[in-house]
């Protein structure tokens, strides 16, 4: 599980009980090099005398076994999730398996606990439910399946055991964490422990990938100082997640705004508009504004669209949108929320209207300078 901020363009693949299923661009190398390292390596190694051919299509059907494992692995900690009204929003592979992504941090331990265990229990589970055929059907089914299915049982139970690690946020730091909030009560600090151990199990594993390296294992040691490197940030990037949390958790956007908001009259034209306050003020949204009403905004993506000769008898209102759902929110949604609106519609500046009038703006980079101010003081 993990905070969503850690992909940048998943591609959707289809949709499980609702959630959706999507693929990290690295995921593409992975699986290529799982079903290699399958083929030429893992089971050649267990069946030195099948075919070629053989080795390869047990690659694929592994490979394609793993991601479904992976992909069982996370829906139980969406399932578990959504038991306990947690907004998720779906299921992402990357790199090093899987991420259950949350919009929301859980709000009490037992919550935490119980979906970070869901996802070592259920492979636990579904590796036994391979290894009971496998063992079962070893006499009756062609070699070449039971390898697989034993491979399956197998990885399975390195899937779980991995995820068990204490190393926050693996699912081990996450039932570590919830621990130590119930324990103490404190939820940063109980982060605060549990990242550590993260940062340090990723240090460690740098560590290895340096010595794999210089005992010639090229894969191995770029594997282990990858997986490191990105235990090291995900402890880091889930710990200040969960400092923002606490610094705004009843701060409204109504404190961060400036005021007045620059704002755009429907009357100007586009020629206007980019020389006065697009190269002036560098924002890619301006509200436009007649009177105090709020008309919508005017966006560079819709002044792209018109060509460069008509800019100047266009008038603004002609590219104006309907941004209310958007670009806006109410001045006394907390800046948490807010701060999630940027992320899930990839914003970096926010209206805030009240009764269709528009209070102010606020931006991402204030929240940041406000957010090291506040820590600089609580420290
Ligand atoms: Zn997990």
């Amino acid at each position: 599980m993990a905070p969503k901020t850690l992909f940048s363009n998943p591609i959707t693949l289809f949709k499980l009980f609702g959630f959706a299923v999507r693929i990290d661009a690295s995921w593409i190398f992975i699986a290529l090099l799982v079903v290699w390292a399958l083929a030429a390596g893992f089971f050649p190694h267990r069946q030195p005398d099948l075919s070629q051919e053989t080795y390869w299509l047990m690659g694929v059907i592994g490979a394609l076994g793993l991601f479904a494992s992976i992909i069982f692995h996370e829906l139980w900690h969406s399932l578990v999730a959504r038991r306990f009204d947690l907004p998720m929003t779906g299921i992402t592979l990357f790199l090093f398996g899987g991420m259950a992504e949350m919009d929301e941090e859980p709000q009490r331990p037992m919550a935490e606990f119980a979906m970070a265990i869901a996802g070592p229990i259920a492979s636990i589970v579904i590796g036994a439910v391979f290894y009971l055929i496998y063992s079962w059907g070893g006499d009756y089914l062609p070699v070449p399946l039971t390898e697989v299915l034993w491979y399956l049982a197998f990885i399975n139970w390195v899937l779980a055991a991995f995820n068990l690690i204490p190393a926050y946020p693996l699912d081990g730091g996450r039932i570590l964490r919830s621990a130590l909030w119930r324990w103490k009560g404190d939820l940063s600090w109980a982060t605060h422990k549990a990242a550590n151990f993260g940062a340090g199990f990723g240090l460690v594993l740098i560590l290895l990938g340096v010595v794999h390296l210089l005992a010639g294992n090229l894969v191995g040691g770029i594997w282990h100082a990858i997986l490191g490197l990105f235990l090291r940030s995900a402890a880091q990037m889930s710990y200040q997640q969960v400092l923002m949390q606490e610094s705004f958790e009843d701060v409204p956007v109504l404190q961060l705004i400036k005021q007045p908001p620059v704002t755009v009259s429907p009357q100007i034209s586009i020629q206007e508009l980019i020389d006065d306050y697009v190269y002036s003020y560098h924002f890619k949204m301006f509200p436009v504004v007649e009177g105090d009403r709020l008309l919508g905004c005017v966006t560079t993506r819709a002044v792209k669209e018109i060509p460069r000769e008509q800019w100047s008898t266009t008038r603004v209102d002609s590219i104006i949108v309907d941004c209310a759902q958007t670009h806006a929110v109410d001045p006394h949604t907390p800046v948490t929320k807010a701060l999630n609106h940027m992320k899930k519609n990839d914003l970096s500046r926010l209206m805030v209207v009240e009764d269709g009038r528009v209070k102010g703006i606020v931006s991402l980079k204030d929240i940041l300078k406000a957010f090291s101010t506040r820590r600089e003081l609580e420290e």
